[in-house]
Order: structure tokens, then C-alpha cells, then sequence
């Protein structure tokens, strides 16, 4: 292993990395830093977050710097708001030694006169998100001609959220003599276009394999009924009583919904998705980031800004559409060398895109059972047993409480007191899940239900779910199409809310499904709409036999199975009195088993 000074870092940026905890580079610096230093090379660089690739571009750019040229010379483009704050700390610290060196974050949702009178007084290095740092550009308030360093931050992401044009746009303003560096944890056909594209001869740089996930996790999957999963959601989070982690739900809604019932049934349980404010988001992740909340709920975009290194479990409820973004999800645990679990609870149908994550992650998923009621009954009482054990006990304060406690208890064998004592949360768990059945859908079962599901049509399966219309749309990956920004397209062009169930993106054309009810909104309302210049067109692509629905027609009165519209938020910060009485802080709480293992205690929300 090289030191810091081998790899040519100077005695300025290494005292402050050293101040900073770091002895030695990580691989990905070790492997990219010199070629920074030294070489005129564009990288493209693949490796996970949590990695250190923040100081493997940071520390060379900081360094190569020329401080009396106050003119941007480095552009650092990321996808979130959250994550250019971010790296602007980091190259803050990096830089601490270094005088008159200036880093300015620009990212929408704040004052854009501020940044532009910051930029007025001079600044080195520009670290942005796309859409802010493009406004600025047409305000003309930013000179990018003296860039020379331009580094692209999780590229993947920045092109899932459909940046790309944006990103066309700013690198057609940077010199072409610049030097590009591009990191993203996946390698999608989008990302080598890119490359190739904008970079010349890139040296590619792999941090593990290319698309594969942190080596530190372990993926295991549950394989149980859609109506069961909520509860196995519960089993899980109940067998690991100090599991501290995030459920990716696939929508809004389905986030919402997830984390009332996880709050009501008394889990330390919030959520996080596009309908809450900035402020809202803010808040949440802060009390996650402190450990205030156990489970954060959360769709993948909203999860994007957050910046958590010691997560126990990922929880995917339900797997999502692409791979990318299941390396993505489960990259967000086992990381800084920690071990980490993530979980998928699925259902048979979901056994093919699993088979698929496996090939490209180049690991298999471990089936797990669904702790049974003694299982957990076993491990929370030992995880009562070790709180006992530890807990810190405040000789002085407490004394003075203690002598009639004493007296009350002394005819109380030691065992006796035990038993009483782990009694106490024994029977409130014994009561909760006596008699409560196993989930999980028996191999052989699930081998069965896989082979009819393959005879329907398996994966590419022409059928909807049942309640539900598969649309097809005229537009593919060719087009540029991803889930994200097909939901993006519905949202924009829809006027009512519509929940958009399975999402099949092909090559020239996609399909995705949505509720029969909703069918004729979404056949209304994008028969106007256009993506990227073309127009959309939209029909149900059912079979006629099986539907008798006709080209452009739907189906109404459709059972809509137990999915619900998504309404408001009901905030959940500062409402937290009504709880089942679980304590906030981690791994000490009690709760209060309100309802078994049903789903019974959603309320219908209303638009
Ligand atoms: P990043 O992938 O840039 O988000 O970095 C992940 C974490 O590793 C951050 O908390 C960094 O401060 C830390 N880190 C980065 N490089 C080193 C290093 N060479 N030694 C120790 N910690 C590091």
C-alpha cells in the first residue's frame, strides 16, 4: 500500500487529510490521484459511493489549483443538492491549509442572488447541480472558459434524473482542452455513450467489478405474498431490534402508506419522498442521520441526497425495475468496511429480475425464512437481556428511589426476578404473535407459481396484475426513456394522481401499468403530451380476448385490489404522542404490538 506522499499529495492538503483521520489512500485514490497529478487523461472512474472517491478527485484538483487565477478552473457537477453540499465540505476541509482557495456550491432550492454575488467575487472551484448551474449560465453570470478540470459525480444518477440534456448544454460551454473525470457506481450503455462522447480516450478505472455490488453485502430474499409483505416487513424490522436502515418503496404513495403503518404500529418510522418540501426532507434526514429514526421509508430519488455510512439493512419492499438501481440501494449499506445486509421482500413474479440482479452483481441472494414468532420472541429478549447488561446505571441519582423498591421486592428470589422481569416484554410478545402463521411461500410453491408465471409470459409477461391496465407507449430506451422520467412524463401531463404499478422499459417502445380506474385519465391526458420533441402515444396493450378492451379503450369498475390513491402527507414530525408508545432512541424501545400481522390499520386518505 502507497502512502499519501507517494501518490504526490503535498504537505498542505496532507495535513489537513491527516488532521481528518486519513493514513493511507483508499484504492480508488490510490488509482486515480496520480493520474490527475500527472497525466493529461480522462478517466472514467467505476466505483461505489462510500468509497473515497470524493477525495480521489478532491485532493488533485485542490492541488493543481493555481490560487492567484480567482477564474473557475475546476466544474464539479452531482446530482442532489444534498450530495454538492457535500463534496463543497469536504473540499472545504481538504483545502484547510490552503489560503485564498475558493469552493462554491451552487444548487437550486436556495438564493440564487447569493450564488451569483459569490461567484461575482471570485471562486476556483464550482461544485453544481445541472439545472442551477445551467440557469446561471443563461443569466451569464458564470464564465466556465477557464475550466480545466471538469468531474462528473455519480454520472448514473445524474442521468436518471434526465440531466442529461442539461449536462449537454454546460460541457458544450467548458473548453475542449479540459480534462474529464467521471464516476458512477455502474457502467449503463447511457454512461459509455457519454464517455465516449464527451471524454478522449478515457482510461478506464474499476473499483471491484464493473455494475458489482459492495463486496461487504449480503442479499437475502423473502419470498412471501403481496398481501403478506407488510408484514414481513414488520417480522424483519422485529427480528432486528437495532436495525437501522432504508425501505425503497417503488412510489410516493407506496412510501407513505408503508411508513403510516410502520409509525401507527409503532416502529420509529418516518418517510422520505418527492411530495414533502425541501424543509421536510431536510428535517427527516437529519433525525436519520442522528439516529432519531430506525426506518426511513423512502423512494430512490428522495434517498439520493443522503449520506449515511453505518447502515445495518437496506430493505428493498419489492425489487426495483433495474439493476442499476438495485446496486445502487444495497451499495448504501456494508460500507467504511462495515458489514451490511440487504434485503429483498418479493414475490415469485420478481424470482426472474432477481436472477438478473444476481448475473450482474455477481452474487447470489440468500433465501431467508421469515422469522417465525419464537424466533423473534428469542432474539428480543436476549436483545433485553444485553440491554440489561449495559445499561448505564446512575449510582448517585438513582439511590435515593431505591430503598422502598428494595423493600418491595425482597422476598424475590435472584431467578424470580429475572423471570419477572423479561416477563414484562415476554408476554406482550408472546400475545402479539401466538398462533400467527409462516409467510414465506414454500420452495417447491414458488418453483410451481415461477413456471406458470414463465407459461403467462414469465417476466415479459403480457398480463397486468390483476386491477390493473397495461399501457403501452411509443417510446423506448432509444428515446432516452427511463422509469424516472416516464414517471416524470405521467406526473407533468396527468392532471389527477395515478399509481403507476410495473414498469417494463424495451428498446423502442415500454410498457407500464396502472390502475383499470385510472386508465382513461392516462389516455386522455398524454394523448397531448410530448417527450424530447416526439409525440407520445399511449394505448392499452392488453389482449383483447382476456380484457375486452379495444385500442385506446379501458376498462372500468375494475376492483382496484387494496391500493389506495396517494393523498397528502400527514406529517409525522412532532406528531409523535399517538404512537404505540415505542421509544425514539435506538435498540432500547418498547412497543406496543397494536395489531397482528394484518394490514387493518390503514385508514383510507383521501385527494
Ligand atoms: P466518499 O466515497 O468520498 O463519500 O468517502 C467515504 C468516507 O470515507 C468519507 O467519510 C471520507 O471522509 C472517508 N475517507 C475517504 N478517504 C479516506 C482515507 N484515505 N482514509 C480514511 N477515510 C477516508
Amino acid at each position: 500500500m502507497k502512502t499519501f506522499e507517494e501518490i504526490g499529495i503535498n504537505a498542505e492538503v496532507l495535513k489537513a487529510i491527516t488532521e481528518m483521520g486519513f493514513e493511507n489512500p483508499m484504492p480508488v485514490q490510490e488509482e486515480v490521484i496520480p493520474y490527475l497529478l500527472s497525466a493529461d487523461t480522462d478517466v472514467v472512474a467505476l466505483a461505489q459511493t462510500g468509497t473515497g472517491k470524493t477525495a480521489a478527485f478532491g485532493l488533485p484538483v485542490i492541488q493543481k489549483t493555481e490560487i492567484e487565477n480567482v477564474v473557475p478552473q475546476t466544474l464539479i457537477l452531482c446530482p442532489t443538492r444534498e450530495l454538492c453540499l457535500q463534496i463543497a465540505g469536504d473540499l472545504q476541509d481538504f483545502s484547510k491549509y490552503i489560503r485564498g482557495l475558493h469552493i462554491l456550491p451552487v444548487y437550486g432550492g436556495s438564493s440564487i442572488e447569493s450564488q451569483i454575488r459569490s461567484l461575482k467575487k471570485g471562486v476556483h472551484i464550482i461544485v453544481a447541480t445541472p439545472g442551477r448551474l445551467l440557469d446561471l449560465m443563461n443569466r451569464k453570470t458564470v464564465d466556465l472558459s477557464h475550466v480545466r478540470y471538469v468531474i462528473m459525480d455519480e454520472a448514473d444518477e445524474m442521468l436518471n434524473m434526465g440531466f442529461t440534456d442539461s449536462i449537454n448544454s454546460i460541457l458544450a460551454e467548458v473548453p475542449e482542452t479540459r480534462n474529464t473525470l467521471l464516476f458512477s457506481a455502474t457502467m449503463p450503455a447511457e454512461i459509455a455513450r457519454i464517455s465516449k462522447k464527451y471524454m478522449k480516450n478515457p482510461k478506464e478505472i474499476t473499483i471491484g467489478h464493473k455494475n458489482e455490488g459492495n463486496k461487504n453485502v449480503k442479499h437475502v430474499y423473502y419470498m412471501v405474498h403481496a398481501k403478506d409483505k407488510y408484514a414481513a416487513l414488520k417480522r424483519i424490522a422485529d427480528y432486528y431490534p437495532s436495525i437501522y436502515g432504508i425501505v425503497f418503496c417503488r412510489t410516493r404513495r407506496e412510501t407513505q402508506e408503508i411508513a403510516d403503518m410502520l409509525i401507527q404500529d409503532g416502529y420509529n418510522a418516518d418517510s422520505l419522498h418527492g411530495e414533502l418540501s425541501q424543509a421536510q426532507r431536510d428535517a427527516v434526514m437529519q433525525k436519520f442521520r442522528v439516529q432519531n429514526i430506525q426506518l426511513l421509508v423512502a423512494t430512490d430519488v428522495a434517498a439520493r441526497g443522503l449520506d449515511v455510512d453505518n447502515l445495518t439493512h437496506v430493505i428493498n419492499y419489492g425489487l426495483p425495475d433495474d439493476v442499476e438501481t438495485y446496486t445502487h440501494r444495497s451499495g448504501r449499506t456494508g460500507r467504511a468496511g462495515k458489514s451490511g445486509i440487504s434485503i429483498a421482500i418479493m414475490h415469485v413474479r420478481e424470482k426472474g429480475r432477481m436472477r438478473d440482479i444476481e448475473r450482474m452483481i455477481q452474487k447470489k441472494f440468500e433465501k431467508g425464512t421469515v422469522p417465525s414468532g419464537e424466533q423473534i420472541c428469542e432474539k428480543q429478549l436476549f436483545n433485553l437481556a444485553d440491554r440489561l447488561e449495559k445499561v448505564k446505571v446512575d449510582e448517585e441519582e438513582i439511590a435515593q428511589y431505591l430503598d422502598p423498591i428494595y423493600k418491595k421486592l425482597e422476598w424475590l428470589s435472584t431467578e424470580d426476578l429475572i423471570k419477572r422481569v423479561v416477563s414484562l416484554e415476554f408476554n406482550r410478545l408472546l400475545e402479539y404473535y401466538k398462533g400467527t402463521p409462516e409467510l414465506d411461500i414454500p420452495d417447491e410453491g414458488a418453483r410451481r407459481s415461477d413456471k406458470e408465471g414463465r407459461q403467462d409470459g414469465g417476466r415479459n409477461r403480457r398480463q397486468a396484475e390483476s386491477g390493473f391496465n397495461r399501457i403501452f407507449i411509443n417510446l423506448g430506451k432509444t428515446d432516452g426513456l427511463f422509469p424516472a422520467n416516464l414517471i416524470e412524463l405521467i406526473n407533468k401531463n396527468v392532471k389527477r394522481r395515478v399509481e403507476v404499478g410495473k414498469i417494463d422499459i424495451l428498446q423502442n417502445f415500454s410498457f407500464f401499468e396502472v390502475p383499470e380506474n385510472d386508465t382513461r385519465f392516462i389516455l386522455q391526458d398524454m394523448s397531448e403530451a410530448t417527450f424530447e420533441n416526439r409525440i407520445v402515444s399511449v394505448e392499452v396493450a392488453q389482449d383483447k380476448k382476456d380484457k375486452g378492451s379495444s385500442r385506446g379503450s379501458f376498462r372500468n369498475g375494475g376492483r382496484g385490489g387494496d391500493r389506495r390513491s396517494f393523498g397528502d402527507r400527514r406529517s409525522n414530525s412532532g406528531n409523535r404522542s399517538d404512537r404505540g408508545g415505542y421509544n425514539s432512541s435506538r435498540g432500547n424501545g418498547r412497543r406496543e404490538y397494536k395489531d397482528r400481522d394484518s394490514q387493518g390499520t390503514r385508514t383510507e386518505r383521501r385527494r
